[in-house]
């Protein structure tokens, strides 16, 4: 399928309108060698006069998770690029309507791109607003909120956006924003993500700001991304005569296992009306970023394809029969066979899964019996699955069950095994994660703009954006200065801190990636 570098599908009954375009029905993308993409009622489009016909290559830089994302891609579609009933398309507006190409190259567009200055003059621009950002971060983090009902953060974040010239609506399904921005100029639309939800647990940094809520805290930093957010946005805001196209903000409640993203999917997120002219302007990108004390502060990190792992979790009641302690032989004990099923998911995992499609099965609790001389009747275990393909995560959960269910049958007893879906793997589009870490390189250098060489196994709820969007998740550095990210408090520690000088950069990779996206460039 792939050398590494570029891997070439080959596309079976493709067709061409009479304008010369390629439509294949089915792919997740189709990128040519300019990295072009068109987007229509879930095909996709591109010239026939930039590729050969029949034959469709998919570029990224030299990185094994692209080759397998292409590779579970592949398997999704069956090798069917054309079949597009096997490959469920989620709805989207603006179904039957296109971003006009020649937008692009129309003298205004054109014109728009040498209008924003240069890259010093954004950052004393995020730097004026730099203050800003630390105000709204640390209210944030002072008044904490879990969940997908978020309503003092909702407050806030208004707050934040009153007087900018924004169309927000205010979802009803959770306390999601979303807030859009259209450009003096015609263009499409791109697409930013700011989570907004803590965590439940204590806060142990000894900050002057430290929660004031119970059992609640911003330990994964999403009061950094939403102060960026609302930052950025102002920003934008600011040059918003000179912006060719729309930004969509979204501020999203529950990421921390509540499917936040989701809720705002299904409330219609992504259903963006056409400009006042009528001409659509459909999202063709979107973007999140998150903090992290695992890299040094400002640095930026990504890759191409999996970027991070699906998350679900997993029962095992092992069912025998009670007795007497003394006398084994006349109960079906069922912990011996809880312990060996524990040790042959581990097997499984290692035997029946490729190397190089990794996936994990940790144990977390096993519960059962009550005192020393009793044999229970039953035994539970549970645990967590992760994987960073979407076909390895079903043969994961159909061997988790063959195991569990053959290894108690072995013994005469039942094993009743249920796994509940979590966030699927979020899977950053190859062009989208070379484009984001190219617009990294130009804002901190490529010495602090590190390709990931494998996904992290966390998981994001962003990946339900991005099975409906091309895209990028990308990581920045938040470690406090004089610590070492090798020993950092990590995120979700009760003592994790992050600098927040990082936001600058944070900042700067939003609104670079908008200006980018819709054509604009800075000296
Ligand atoms: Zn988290
Ligand atoms: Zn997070």
């Amino acid at each position: 399928m792939g050398d590494g570098r570029s891997c070439v599908l080959r596309a079976r009954d493709t067709d061409a309108d009479e304008r010369g375009t390629i439509r294949i029905r089915g792919a997740h993308h189709v990128a040519d060698d300019r990295r072009h993409r068109r987007f229509i009622d879930g095909e996709r489009r591109t010239k026939r006069s930039e590729i050969d016909r029949h034959t469709v290559v998919f570029h990224s830089r030299n990185c094994l998770g692209d080759v397998r994302s292409w590779l579970s891609f592949d398997e999704r579609l069956d090798g069917e690029l054309h079949d597009q009933q096997r490959h469920e398309k989620p709805q989207r507006r603006g179904e039957g309507t296109t971003y006009d190409e020649s937008m692009a190259e129309n003298p205004q567009t054109l014109a728009a791109r040498d209008v924003h200055g240069t890259a010093q003059q954004l950052s004393s621009h995020v730097d004026d607003l730099y203050d800003g950002a630390v105000a709204l971060r640390r209210r944030l983090h002072e008044w904490p909120e879990v969940g997908n009902h978020l309503p003092t953060t909702r407050e806030a974040v208004l707050e934040s956006l009153d007087g900018l010239p924004l169309d927000i609506t205010l979802h009803n399904s959770t306390s999601g924003i979303a807030a859009l921005l259209t450009g003096g100029k015609p263009g499409p639309t791109v697409m930013l993500r700011g989570d907004m939800d803590a965590l439940p647990m204590p806060e142990d940094t000894g900050l002057d700001f430290s929660s004031r809520s119970d059992n609640m805290m911003h330990a994964c930093g999403h009061d950094t991304h939403t102060a960026m957010l609302a930052t950025t946005a102002r920003l934008l805001s600011e040059r918003k005569d000179d912006l060719p196209g729309r930004v969509l903000f979204m501020f999203q409640p529950g990421e921390e296992g509540h499917h936040g993203a989701k809720f705002m999917l299904e409330e219609g997120l992504l259903e963006v009306p056409p400009l006042a002219d009528g001409t659509a302007s459909p999202i063709t990108a979107a973007y999140a970023i998150h903090i992290t004390t695992a890299i040094p502060a400002g640095w930026i990190t990504s890759k191409g394809g999996p970027i991070m792992a699906s998350s679900d979790t997993f029962e095992i009641v092992v069912t025998g029969r009670g007795g007497h302690a003394s006398e084994p032989f006349r109960t079906l004990d069922p912990i011996p066979v809880a312990c060996e099923i524990v040790q042959a998911l581990q097997m499984h995992v290692t035997r029946r899964i490729p190397v190089f499609d990794p996936t994990v099965i940790t144990v977390t609790q096993i519960h059962t019996g009550t005192t020393s001389n009793v044999i229970p009747e039953s035994a539970y275990i549970n645990g967590t699955i992760r994987a960073v393909s979407e076909s390895t995560r079903k043969k994961v959960h159909e061997g988790l069950r063959r195991v569990a269910e053959g290894i108690a049958s072995t013994h005469d007893m039942s094993a009743d095994v249920s796994v509940k879906i979590g966030y699927p793997v979020t899977v950053n589009d190859g062009p989208s994660s070379t484009f984001g870490l190219e617009v990294a390189d130009a804002l901190v250098g490529a010495d602090k703009s590190v390709r990931l060489p494998s996904p992290v196994m966390g998981a994001e709820d962003f990946s339900y954006v991005l099975n409906q969007l091309p895209g990028a998740m990308m990581f920045l550095g938040g470690t406090p200065e004089g610590v070492n990210p090798a020993t950092a408090a990590p995120n979700h520690s009760n003592r994790v801190m992050f600098d927040e000088r990082a936001m600058k950069t944070g900042i700067s990779l939003y609104a670079s990636l908008a200006l980018r996206t819709l054509g604009v460039r800075l000296a």
